[in-house]
């Protein structure tokens, strides 16, 4: 859309600066994540009164109307139609676009320096209990090869990050295709990063594809959302635990430094205290990096929302509090893994002449030393730091 506006001669700023169009692109995910975009909203009629607003995404795209009576929204246009932003300023459409059934191209999104996203694909057939994804975004659909290549070739980032709702399922003439992705992307000689991964594609070939990646950052994100058979199975995820834990134990010993994150909702309907207790303990038996913990979060029209047994609020609280102390520990025991070991750090930004970026293994680290934004250096990690961890150029 920056990308767009630019063409037409608008100047883009990102986040809340003051401008005198806003686009907000809201997330439907969660009622937290959809109230937030609201609050947005809120915030941006105090900044600049006379503002115009443009509403786009899932939320805007589950329920227009919630978003048509703010003063200033000129415009609500749901996740599709992006590419016609220009017109859309323009005519004001308070309309929802169809979803598409192809991949709908764009024209490549506006250049950065240091780290670029890619999008490869769009959509979801997954149709897990609790997602209200696959009814925003529509069916899986992938974006052509030659297309991404082509604007990860014009792109002046030093990191790629490869994105998309379900990137397991990217497919090139209709069949699985990511192994012969990654092989494709590597040969342009940036660094690159897959965003998120379902644990059934991570076989041993993709795998052994990923350790010839000169630029492979070996940091895999593997969504589990609970670690209990039984909720598993409610929630319409298609793996068994045990199948998830060869998963990682295959990563960690092909990349014993690889940097494992997920995502656990707790609280899903009818999680019982044993279930909870079998998602802890299994868990507690995994070497996650980073673990996002969410309470279930109910989402009208889904599967889910229909079943009855809900876990109450207090509950679910209790087990978040429970498995985000479980997840600090594990992510000070990788980070402490991690000392006196040598990597490649993205140096993001500065402050009070240090540098700062993150290591090819997902690690925050502070230089202490300004040296240039945009520029991978070769570094030993030295110590754990608050909020980063202490490392030195070597
Ligand atoms: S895989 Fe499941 S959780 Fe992820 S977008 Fe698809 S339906 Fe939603």
């Amino acid at each position: 859309m920056a990308t767009q506006l630019e063409r037409a001669n608008f100047s883009t700023c990102m986040d809340l600066q003051k401008a005198d169009i806003y686009i907000v692109n809201t997330c439907a995910v969660t009622n937290i994540a959809e109230r937030k975009s609201r609050q947005t909203i809120a915030k941006i009629n105090k900044i600049n009164e006379k503002a115009k607003i443009v509403i786009c995404g899932c939320a805007s795209q589950r329920e227009v109307k919630q978003f048509c009576d703010y003063p200033n929204v000129i415009a609500v246009i749901g996740s599709h139609g992006k590419e016609n932003i220009v017109d859309i300023i323009n005519e004001c459409k308070k309309e929802i676009f169809e979803i598409p059934c192809q991949y709908a191209n764009m024209q490549f999104a506006k250049n950065i320096r240091v780290r670029q996203f890619i999008k490869i694909q769009d959509g979801c057939n997954n149709f897990c209990t609790y997602c209200i994804i696959p009814y925003l975004r529509g069916r899986s659909r992938s974006r052509d090869l030659n297309d991404i290549l082509t604007e990860i070739k014009q792109s002046k980032a030093s990191e790629i990050v490869l994105t998309g709702i379900d990137m397991s399922d990217y497919r090139i003439d209709n069949k699985l295709a990511l192994t012969e992705l990654v092989k494709q992307v590597d040969k342009l000689n940036v660094r690159f990063r897959i965003s998120s991964l379902e644990v059934n594609v991570v076989t041993d070939e993709f795998l052994d594809t990923l350790i010839k990646c000169k630029n492979f950052c070996p940091h895999f994100h593997l969504s589990l959302q609970s670690a209990c058979d039984e909720t598993l199975k409610r929630m319409n995820r298609k793996y068994k635990f045990d199948k998830f834990k060869h998963v990682v134990s295959q990563i960690k010993n092909k990349f014993p430094f690889a940097c494992i994150s997920t995502d656990i909702i707790v609280g899903f309907v009818q999680e019982s205290d044993v279930e909870f207790q079998t998602t802890y303990d299994n868990i507690e038996s995994l070497p996650f990096s980073y673990m996002h913990i969410f309470p279930y979060s109910e989402r009208q029209g889904t599967a889910a929302s229909k079943m009855s047994g809900k876990v109450s609020k207090d509950v679910a609280q209790n087990r978040v509090k429970k498995l985000t102390a479980l997840a600090e520990h594990k992510t000070r025991a990788f980070l402490r893994e991690n000392i006196n070991t040598e990597h490649t750090v993205l140096v993001e930004a500065h402050k009070d002449k240090k540098s700062y970026g993150y290591t090819e293994n997902y690690i925050y680290v502070e230089i202490n030393d300004i040296i240039e934004i945009g520029k991978v250096y070769k570094v030993k990690i030295k110590d754990i730091n608050q909020k980063s961890m202490l490392a030195e150029i070597i």
